[in-house]
């Protein structure tokens, strides 16, 4: 059953790594993901799955399935890039387009995984007349508007019965990790402007605002839990000096562990935002965004994966592509690499600080941690049990979010982490679809460790597209 579907992703590896180049090249800002969206939705259609576009108010949003009935396994995929991260299929730092947009978190792979596994257990599942649904999730904005929370509160996740998706990472390792709760929220304020050195006294300067904000915030810095994460950028701070800036605006994200310990640090952060309105004479409007919720790891789903990994194997890398390798990694530092490895307890890291590529398959070994890091896959996993594992598509110790990330997300090292992740999504589904006690304890596992909490939905949510299509402009200009 499996070498079913295995032998499809191996027959049509050129098409799957095509469409993770395209996606790649298209490198859109999310919830303007219309290219990337429209090659997966015609791709799941050719290949026999009933296609929805356009929900949960998401133009760039799908629901894809094959099957009838229970269960329901979900894939998802995102596609989305980031501002800032354009580079080229080299092994140093060179834009295509310079300040454009690339895929520095390898979400071009990540879509393209949940595609291709879909369609290969599709194919199984056809051919071996199983039971049960494959549902594709096409989850637009991860980045910046959290597509999935979108989709959740719509209540599209509802009747799934276990999902998985594919983050790509630098290892091998289908993560017990939580995440960190995220609130994201931008600071307008508004003074007044006057010429800067003709008549000073006149002005009232949001910029400065904007300034003494930080400075609060960075003294608050001392007095919050350890865990918690506040950071920020100016998004515009006036136009030219010899003018007092009448507008400014900042955006934060605020992090923690859990929605208890993020909201006292909201308050006192909104505080600090009204003193620096109140010292300097402008009007402050905070456009607060949402307070997301924390991973629900599930251990049966990890060790899923986990045996998955191991029945497919290690990938095997060519000469050439540790040669690339090996070149990007001149452009991080042995000590980064090893903090890395350190910072997240990876078992015996000294055997990895000389590797450019980890290939091993580790055990989960980070139950009851949670990463600093935000995913909107947290918010699925409190509908159902969810595992995002991760496969190592990016070079040992780069960081995410990087150029590097996107040379390797868009060459080979990248596609050859992509075929292993999408055979080991695509035997996982299989998995699932066909043990249902597995499926029972993993629903059990997930609902342990929500200790009776539950998600507060709210079906009127909806996506801020004329906000997005007006950054994408700012962002993709150049595109
Ligand atoms: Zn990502």
């Amino acid at each position: 059953m499996k070498e079913t579907a295995w032998n499809w992703i191996d027959t049509n590896r050129d098409e799957i790594t095509e469409i993770s180049d395209k996606i790649w090249e298209y490198a859109e800002y999310g919830l303007c993901e219309d290219k990337s969206s429209k090659l997966l939705a015609e791709t799941l259609e050719k290949h026999g799955f009933k296609v929805k576009t356009g929900v949960a108010t998401m133009p760039t949003a799908i629901i894809a399935e094959k099957g009838e009935g229970k269960p329901v396994i979900a894939v998802m995929g995102e596609y989305d890039a980031l501002p800032n991260l354009s580079n080229k299929r080299v092994p140093h730092k060179e834009p295509l387009i310079e300040g454009g947009m690339g895929h520095g978190c390898g979400h071009n792979i990540h879509g393209t995984t949940a595609l291709a596994a879909a369609i290969a257990a599709g194919k199984a599942l056809e051919e071996h007349k199983l039971k049960g649904t494959i549902r594709f999730y096409g989850t637009p904005a991860e980045e910046n508007f959290s597509g999935k929370r979108i989709m959740v509160n719509h209540g599209l996740f509802d009747d799934v019965d276990a999902a998985l998706s594919h983050h790509p990472g630098s290892l091998n390792v289908a993560t017990l990790a939580s995440s960190n709760v995220i609130s994201g929220c931008r600071f307008h304020f508004y003074g007044k402007s006057s010429h800067a050195a003709g008549n000073p006294e006149a002005g009232r300067s949001a910029l400065d605002a904007v300034e003494l904000m930080n400075v609060g915030v960075n003294y608050l810095r001392e007095h919050i839990i350890p865990e918690a994460r506040i950071h920020y950028v100016i998004e515009y701070g006036g136009g030219q000096p010899n003018v007092v800036p009448d507008y400014a605006r900042s955006h934060y994200y605020i992090r923690a562990p859990e929605q208890d310990l993020l909201e006292p640090i909201k308050e006192r952060v909104m505080k600090i935002a009204e003193g620096a309105a109140m010292m300097t004479e402008t009007r402050l409007e905070a456009d607060i965004g949402y307070g997301g919720y924390h991973k629900i790891p599930n251990r049966v789903l990890s060790e899923i994966v986990t045996a998955n990994m191991r029945a497919v194997g290690e990938p095997q890398y060519t000469s050439e592509e540790y040669a690339f390798a090996a070149e990007l990694a001149q452009s991080i530092e042995l000590e980064d690499r090893e903090t890395a490895l350190r910072k997240n307890k990876v078992p015996d890291w000294e055997k990895y600080v000389d590797k450019d590529i980890v290939t091993t398959i580790f055990d989960a070994w980070n139950d009851g941690t949670t990463s600093p890091g935000s995913t909107d896959v947290a918010d699925v996993s409190w509908i159902t049990p969810t595992m995002e594992f991760n496969t190592a598509c990016n070079i040992n110790g780069a960081p995410g979010h990087s150029w590097q990330f996107t040379a390797c997300s868009g060459t080979a090292v990248g596609h050859r982490s992509l075929i292993f992740a999408a055979k080991t999504m695509a035997g996982s589904v299989l998995d699932l679809l066909t043990n249902p006690d597995r499926v029972a304890d993993a629903r059990e596992e997930q609902l342990k460790r929500l200790r009776g909490k539950t998600y507060d939905k709210d079906p009127t949510v909806e996506a801020p597209l004329e906000k997005a299509r007006e950054l994408a402009k700012e962002y993709m200009g150049k595109h």
